[in-house]
């Protein structure tokens, strides 16, 4: 995916500030923060949205979610809590059309969301 910003990312075309990374999963730092922490957790293979999952990528869930956890512990907001938040599709306000986990924390959160 030439034009995905987030393969751009994964390729070292475009660097983020990068928290985590292994062969299957990259997290780095949003550039807009909402919130003290505010980190993006994505696969490295490009997929569009959470919709597009399919079946057969039942190894990668765990890759992202364990992610999730080494982001949280490493920044410092496993204890006090953290909102993990997936986007997908227009009325979710999705942005970037490659798959990605937000982790927010350092801050007490209101529910629901906007
Ligand atoms: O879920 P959604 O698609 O709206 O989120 C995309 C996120 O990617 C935004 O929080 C935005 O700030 C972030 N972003 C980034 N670096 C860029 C472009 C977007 O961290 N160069």
């Amino acid at each position: 995916m030439t034009d995905c910003l987030f393969c751009k990312m994964v390729a070292g075309e475009i660097k983020p500030a990068v928290v985590y990374e292994n062969d299957h999963v990259l997290a780095f730092r949003d550039i807009r923060p909402r919130a003290p922490v505010h980190v993006l957790v994505i696969p490295k293979r490009h997929i569009p949205t959470l919709d597009d999952l399919s079946e057969s990528d039942s190894a990668l869930p765990h890759e992202l979610l364990q992610a999730v956890r080494k982001v949280a512990h490493s920044e410092g907001i496993a204890e006090t809590g953290f909102r993990t938040v997936i986007n997908c599709r227009g009325d979710s306000g999705q942005e970037v059309y490659h798959l990605h986990l937000h982790v927010l924390g350092g801050r007490p959160m209101s529910w629901p969301p906007g």
